[in-house]
């Protein structure tokens, strides 16, 4: 598809972004010094352009979720048809729409695993918001009301709203809005590089799942609801887990009758070489939450998926009152099947498996070369790059978040988007970027580590 290049007046949307729009996870005193965001204007495959028509790699796919990249007629037709037909109409009080229907009878599909039951909700926060709703809900109709903890790991990001938020632990957002709220508990990330100390990664991942079996014995395990993680902690700086992580996750989970819940939001639709992260990382989830990938960002949709188990007291129970004007919006439900084929038509989530992600672990890990590159992870194209003052002791540079900062800012200057979290920078470019394209970020990438490591290591 060509790109569409409006005639934007870009001095004027500027001047109007710093007056009337507060940004999302920016940081709004520079927004408004700067007078106005970055302007991005279209985008086409792997690439997006900002109003001076420069040109970025997109290496994040734009927050984890551009699966099937930029510039999908196909995608634009399947809406625009959808709206024609039936624009709106809501699954309240048992309606449904045709769109509505053929993307949860697909989603149990290609979940498998028991996962035969699916709600929806607009976004990766409500997905995992109505997961607390739903995991209290089951508990109360299994006669078990005390049942009502949550243990979540540090690290984790689990979106932004109150319960999405206290499922996560991130210290800021936690203390600008009092959270997290009762209930929500957190334990040990198994984040070797970091954290590992002298331990095997291994034995470092048994020891981490371990700590969330002290945390049930802490609580008891008549209190405990469930555990959630994703399979591969995203925003917190992609941290893969060793192997021996998630199967004694779940052998825990199971020993104490403790739900395990997958958040899929980043890891689902074939990021890690498979469906989904859990099948990539050895666990069978009872609850699985899914957003960004599913539709691959063009409409905001997301969705839960439950075993028989979880949906059998719920259907026998009658009214459950939750849910939301736009669950199971039919726009977004057809949006969300048409990129389903197109990632079925064009075998990408094989091509992660087999072509481009095993490229992409050799090419990346070239730049452990860097001085201030401290490890280099991947798995399918989810990329972890650990900036370290130095290597040897694994120490940061100060103040922390820093080295982040200025190293997304040469990507920037150097036509790659690539993001920082706190120290580690990561990467989740679109599913179909090529082997050639993979070259050109690696080449991108060292280019701005080179930048970074001069600026750092001067003086
Ligand atoms: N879970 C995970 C693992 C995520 O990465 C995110 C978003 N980055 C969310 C949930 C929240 O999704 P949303 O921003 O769509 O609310």
């Amino acid at each position: 598809m060509t790109a569409i290049r409006a005639n934007y007046d870009a001095p004027r949307l500027r001047r109007l972004d710093a007056a009337h729009h507060i940004h999302p996870f920016s940081n709004a005193t520079q927004v408004v010094a700067e007078g106005g965001g970055k302007l991005f204007a279209h985008a086409d495959g792997i690439y997006i352009y900002d109003t001076d028509n420069k040109r970025y790699l997109d290496g994040m796919a734009g927050l984890w979720c551009v699966n099937v990249g930029y510039g999908r007629e196909e995608l634009v037709e399947a809406a625009a048809r959808q709206m024609r037909e039936l624009p709106y109409y809501s699954s309240f009080f048992g309606g449904t729409t045709p769109p509505t229907v053929e993307l949860a009878a697909k989603l149990t599909e290609l979940l498998g695993h028991g996962l035969n039951h699916v709600l929806f909700a607009n976004s990766g926060s409500e997905a995992n918001d109505t997961v607390v709703r739903l995991v209290r809900h089951f508990w109360n109709l299994e006669g078990k009301p005390k049942k009502k903890a949550f243990i979540a790991r540090r690290h984790a990001y689990h979106g932004s709203t109150m319960a999405a938020a206290s499922l996560g632990n991130w210290g800021t957002m936690h203390e600008q809005a009092d959270l997290p709220l009762p209930g929500f508990h957190h334990v040990e990330a198994p984040y070797w590089y970091a954290e590992g100390g002298d331990k095997d990664p291994e034995s470092f991942g048994i020891a981490c799942a371990k700590a969330i079996e002290a945390k049930i014995l802490e609580l008891g395990a008549d209190n405990v609801a469930a555990v959630i993680g994703e399979p591969v902690q995203g925003a917190g700086g992609v941290i893969v887990p060793p192997k021996s992580y998630w199967p004694e996750v779940e052998r825990i989970c199971r020993k104490h009758d403790v739900l395990l819940i997958a958040d899929e939001v980043i890891c689902g639709f074939g990021r890690t070489g498979a469906w989904f992260g859990f099948e990539t990382l050895g666990f069978k989830p009872d609850i699985v939450s899914m957003a960004k990938g599913l539709s691959s960002g063009y409409q905001p949709i997301s969705a839960v998926a439950v075993t028989d188990r979880i949906a059998k007291p719920l259907i026998d129970a009658g009214y459950w009152l939750h849910g939301f004007t736009y669950s199971g919006h039919p726009v977004a439900a057809a949006v969300a099947l048409k990129n389903i084929e197109i990632m079925e038509r064009e075998h990408l989530v094989q091509k992660v498996a087999k072509e481009t992600g095993p490229y992409f672990a050799q090419r990346l890990k070239t730049l452990e070369k860097n001085p201030i590159v401290g490890e280099v992870r991947t798995l399918g194209l989810l990329g972890g790059i650990e900036l370290v003052a130095d290597k040897k002791t694994r120490k940061r540079f100060e103040p922390l978040g820093h080295a982040g900062t200025v190293c997304r800012e040469r990507c920037l200057a150097n036509g790659l988007i690539m993001r920082a979290s706190f120290e580690t920078m990561v990467l989740s470019p679109p599913l179909t970027i090529t082997k050639a394209q993979i070259d050109e970020l690696v080449t991108l990438a060292g280019r701005a580590l080179d930048e970074t490591a001069a600026e750092l290591l001067k003086k």
